[in-house]
C-alpha cells in the first residue's frame, strides 16, 4: 500500500467536505465541514483527535474556507502530507481513472460541465483554491464516473438517435463509482475471493442511491445515468419516471421545465411519497407510529431497490454476493430485509439476528447459510480517493506495493 498523507477535499456549491487519509491508519486524523460559504452564516467544522470545533468564517468563499484550513493541514500532517485528492462527479468520457491535475486536466473538467452544471463547476472551485493555496503539492481528481466508463455500449447507450450520443454525449454515465468500487473490493476481501474473479451486486443507499453490478473488478451497469436522477427512487429525487411527464405536467398545469426539473429532483423520493421527510431514520420512525405515507415511501424505495437489483442481475454471469452500504445500506435492518424479502428469485435470504446487529459501522454477513452472500459493507470514498491519489503521485513499484 501506497504510503503518505492525503487531503482529500470535497466541494460543492456551498460547502467543503475534507479529511486527511493516512491509508496506512484505520481512522482520520482530521476530518471536517466548511459550510453555508459565501453568506453571513458561513463556519468551518472540524473533528481532530475525538475533539469537535467550530469557527465561524462569516461570508467566506472556497478559497478563504481553504486558507482557515490549511493551517490546521500543515499542523496535523506536516511533512507527511503528499498531496490533493479531489473528488469530482462528471469526467464525461475523458476519463476512465484518476488524473493528476493539470491545465489538460482542468480543461477537460470545464468541457464537462454542462452534463454537471451544479456539481463541476463547485468541483472546480475547490481546485483552483487549492491550486492558489498549495502550489507545489501534487493534485489529482478522482472521478464518480470513471468507474462506469467501462460499461458495455449496450448498459451505456439510451434507445435515442445517434446524434445525441455522437454531437452532445447523451449516455448513461452512472455515479457513485468510488463508492461501489471500493466496497466491491472489501467484499472480496471480507469473502476470501480475489476481486479479479468475483462477481457482486452493490446496493450504494444513501441521500442519494445506486445499484452496480460488478464483473471480476469491473462495472458491468449501474442504476444512474446521463444525471444522478436516473434510477432508484432517493431521498427527495423521483428515480425513474415516464419521461413524457415533462409534456404531461406542461399541457395539463403549464408547468415550464425548470419547475418539473426541480420537482423532480427536490420534492419527490422518500420526501414527495412520504410527505414527511427525505431521511430514513424518521420515516422508519414515523413508519412504526403508523404513519401511512411514511410506509408507502419505504415500501416503494425497497420494492424498486430490489427491481434493480434483479435487473442488474442480467450483467453477472454468477452471483458472489449482495453488498449494502450507504448511510442506508449500513443502517437500517428493515430497508435490507424488505428489500431482500423481494429477491426470492435470486435466492436470497437474510439471517434476522446477524442484519439486526449490522449498524453504525458494523460490517459483515447478515445472508441465511446455503443461500448467496449478502454483506454490510461499510463505504469510505475519502479513503479510495486518498488510495488513488497516492497511486496517481507514486505508482506502486515492487518496493511500495502492498
Ligand atoms: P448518506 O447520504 O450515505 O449519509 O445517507 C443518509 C441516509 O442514511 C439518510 O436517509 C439517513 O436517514 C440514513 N440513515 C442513517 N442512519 C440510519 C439509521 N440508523 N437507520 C435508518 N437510516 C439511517
Amino acid at each position: 500500500m501506497p504510503s503518505g498523507t492525503i487531503l482529500v477535499i470535497n466541494c460543492g456549491s456551498s460547502s467543503i467536505k475534507f479529511a486527511l487519509v493516512d491509508p496506512q491508519q484505520p481512522t482520520f486524523p482530521l476530518n471536517g465541514l466548511a459550510e453555508r460559504l459565501g453568506s453571513p452564516e458561513a463556519a468551518l467544522h472540524w473533528q481532530q483527535d475525538g475533539q469537535k470545533h467550530s469557527v465561524a468564517i462569516a461570508g467566506a468563499d472556497h478559497l478563504a474556507a481553504l486558507a482557515q484550513l490549511l493551517p490546521l493541514v500543515q499542523t496535523v500532517a506536516g511533512a507527511q502530507l503528499a498531496g490533493i485528492g479531489h473528488r469530482v462527479v462528471h469526467g464525461g468520457e475523458h476519463f476512465s481513472a484518476a488524473s493528476r491535475i493539470d491545465a489538460l486536466t482542468v480543461a477537460a473538467i470545464r468541457a464537462t460541465a454542462p452534463l454537471a452544471p451544479l456539481h463541476n463547476p463547485a468541483n472546480l472551485q475547490g481546485i483552483d483554491a487549492a491550486l492558489a493555496l498549495f502550489p507545489d503539492l501534487p493534485q489529482v481528481a478522482v472521478f464518480d464516473t470513471a468507474f462506469h466508463q467501462d460499461l458495455p455500449e449496450h448498459a451505456y447507450r439510451y434507445a435515442l438517435p445517434e446524434t445525441l450520443y455522437r454531437e452532445h454525449g447523451v449516455r448513461r454515465y452512472g455515479f457513485h463509482g468510488t463508492s461501489h468500487r471500493y466496497v466491491s473490493m472489501r467484499a472480496a476481501e471480507m469473502a476470501g475471493l480475489p476481486v479479479a474473479d468475483s462477481c457482486w451486486l452493490s446496493a450504494h443507499l444513501g441521500n442519494g442511491s445506486s445499484t452496480c453490478a460488478i464483473v471480476n473488478g469491473r462495472s458491468r451497469d449501474t442504476s444512474m445515468g446521463l444525471t444522478p436522477l436516473e434510477g432508484l427512487v432517493m431521498g427527495t429525487r423521483s428515480g425513474d419516471v415516464d419521461p413524457n411527464l415533462f409534456g404531461h405536467l406542461s399541457r395539463t398545469l403549464g408547468w415550464s421545465l425548470e419547475q418539473t426539473e426541480h420537482m423532480l429532483n427536490h420534492d419527490s423520493g422518500l420526501l414527495g411519497l412520504s410527505g414527511l421527510s427525505n431521511d430514513m431514520r424518521s420515516l422508519e420512525q414515523a413508519h412504526a407510529e403508523g404513519h401511512p405515507g411514511a410506509t408507502l415511501a419505504i415500501e416503494v424505495f425497497c420494492y424498486r431497490l430490489a427491481k434493480s437489483l434483479a435487473a442488474m442481475g442480467c450483467a453477472l454471469p454468477q452471483l458472489d454476493g449482495l453488498i449494502f452500504t450507504g448511510g442506508i445500506g449500513e443502517n437500517s435492518a428493515l430497508v435490507r430485509s424488505k428489500t431482500v424479502g423481494h429477491l426470492k428469485l435470486l435466492n436470497l435470504r437474510l439471517d434476522p439476528a446477524a442484519n439486526a446487529a449490522c449498524v453504525r459501522g458494523a460490517s459483515g454477513p447478515i445472508g441465511e447459510s446455503g443461500h448467496p452472500r449478502v454483506l454490510v459493507v461499510p463505504t469510505n470514498e475519502e479513503r479510495q480517493i486518498a488510495l488513488d491519489t497516492l497511486a496517481e503521485i507514486a505508482p506502486p513499484t515492487p518496493q511500495n506495493q502492498g
